[in-house]
């Protein structure tokens, strides 16, 4: 009986202390989770002091982690996890700690370090490089490179959050410089991020205060030589600093999620407009909307494009959406699914920046895409750069026999038209016309002179 009961006692333990365990561990690779991390952090740094020692933590981030998950399946994933994790493992003492905080991000914690910044970066590149010696994995070779963000306690931070905030800001230091790097932090970057911060509040005042405007940039069809579109552009009137480029803060707004208020708001505000210029009984044009893949992501992205046309009473063919290469590859049947959609909804679909991105062109027939948008930076060299020729040409003639349109962005010389014009290319947008204009301007050129439209685009021929 005793013996019966002892042993009822022990499986509980046991099966407590698996909870326990459970409860502090993360399943798939056995590490510490951000639980027990916050538990122990604290009493580390006390020790710390009182030793005069030093704690090292680092936030690391497998690079391109997304990209081998995606394309060799969840289960490979799992398995380079581990890999990785116990690769980190063999590289810390029993004192150290290595927690798996996300799906790709772990914290390393280091004790009892001498306090000499050498010491602590050798024990770094040490795991740095521990994970990227190359691995077997579903019969692929593969190597995984890390980016790492490292303070040291105490010179970086007092407390286990502070340290944690700059042991970020270091390891968004590293992806920025190219990934594949380790960066410990420094005030220069505290700097950095505490500006950030600011242009964030700021940013987030000026969408409240709905400090944006749109501007508009005709677009020409070759043949008829007329306007038959116009693609909105956002601005920020700030109110110190004056007219602000997207260039300038869509990638912040983008970072921040802020894309996805603007964005509402240029789209909304680029209907509102269109269906005024038709009421005002001036010729119908579609108008283009850029799209971040934020604002592409978002639950109800269709149903908010069907919104803003409902409230605005514009109809649906008279509205472009621009979609980047970059957007539709990060998930391919997503973005199908929501072109379909969008499809149905009676709205335009255009490739942006085509050519810049990595659009696998036997996904791009699938796309239910009227148009592709030539970069830019293909035309800029036009006709001096050969190489820029034979792409503008290739894209040209692959819009063609993929039974899409193709316009060409940033067209500022008689000489790039020309080429345009004889490559085939049936539609231009660019200085050479006429730069992106405040909806007045824009108004009064087309409605002042419809037919100086048409002229300037026989004039370019
Ligand atoms: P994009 O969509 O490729 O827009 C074309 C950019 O090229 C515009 O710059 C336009 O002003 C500029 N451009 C047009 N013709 C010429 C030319 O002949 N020569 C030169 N040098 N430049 C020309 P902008 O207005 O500064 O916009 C930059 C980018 O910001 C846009 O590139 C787009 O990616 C983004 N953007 C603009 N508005 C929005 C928006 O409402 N939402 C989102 N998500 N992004 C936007
Ligand atoms: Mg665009
Ligand atoms: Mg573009």
């Amino acid at each position: 009986m005793a013996a019966h009961l002892a042993g009822i006692a022990i499986e509980r333990r046991q099966s407590e202390e698996r909870i326990q365990f459970m409860a502090h561990h993360d399943a798939l690779t056995g590490l510490p989770n951000r639980l027990l991390f916050d538990a122990r952090v604290a009493s580390a740094l006390q020790e710390a002091r009182q030793n005069d020692q030093w704690v090292a933590l680092a936030f690391l981030d497998l690079d391109n982690f997304k990209l081998i998950n995606d394309s060799l399946g969840h289960h490979s994933g799992d398995q380079l996890l581990r890999i990785v994790a116990d690769r980190m493992r063999t590289c810390v003492r029993r004192s150290d700690m290595i927690v798996r905080v996300g799906g790709d991000e772990f914290i390393i914690m280091l004790t009892g370090l001498p306090a000499e910044r050498e010491v602590v970066l050798t024990r770094f590149e040490k795991i740095r490089s521990a994970i990227a010696a190359p691995m077997m994995l579903s019969g692929h070779s593969l190597q995984i490179t890390c980016s790492m963000g490292v303070v040291c306690y105490p010179e970086h931070g007092a407390t286990a959050v502070e340290l944690l905030a700059n042991a970020d800001s270091a390891m968004y230091r590293a992806k920025e410089i190219g990934r594949n790097n380790l960066q410990l932090f420094s005030a220069e970057m505290a700097a950095k991020a505490h500006e950030k911060l600011l242009r964030h509040e700021e940013l987030r005042d000026a969408v409240a205060r709905q400090e944006f405007v749109l501007h508009y940039q005709p677009q020409l069809n070759l043949e008829t030589g007329r306007m038959f579109a116009a693609e909105s552009l956002v601005r920020w009137q700030h109110p110190e600093r004056g007219m602000v480029s997207p260039g300038e803060f869509i990638p912040l707004a983008e970072e921040t999620g802020l894309i996805v208020a603007i964005g509402d708001w240029v789209l909304n505000e680029a209907c509102r407009q269109n269906k005024a210029w038709q009421d005002a009984g001036l010729p119908p044009i579609v108008i283009s909307v850029n799209v971040s893949a934020r604002q592409f992501r978002e639950q109800d992205w269709v149903c908010r494009v069907s919104a803003a046309l409902r409230e605005s009473g514009l109809e649906a063919r008279y509205l472009e959406l621009e979609l980047t290469e970059s957007l539709i590859m990060q998930d391919v049947p997503a973005a199908i699914a929501t072109m379909h959609e969008l499809e149905a909804l009676g709205v335009q679909l255009a490739i942006d920046d085509f050519g810049t991105g990595y659009s696998s062109l036997s996904a791009l027939k699938s796309f239910p895409v009227s148009r592709l948008k030539i970069d830019r930076s293909f035309v800029q060299d036009i006709p001096a750069d050969e190489d820029d020729m034979a792409i503008t040409g290739a894209i040209i003639s692959l819009a063609q026999k993929l039974h899409m349109r193709v316009i060409a962005e940033g067209v500022e010389t008689q000489a790039q038209l020309d080429f345009l014009r004889i490559s085939g290319c049936d539609e231009i947008q660019g200085y050479f016309f006429s730069k992106p204009l405040r909806a007045e301007a824009f108004e009064g050129m087309f409605a002042a002179e419809p037919g100086s439209v048409a002229t300037a685009g026989s004039e370019a021929a």
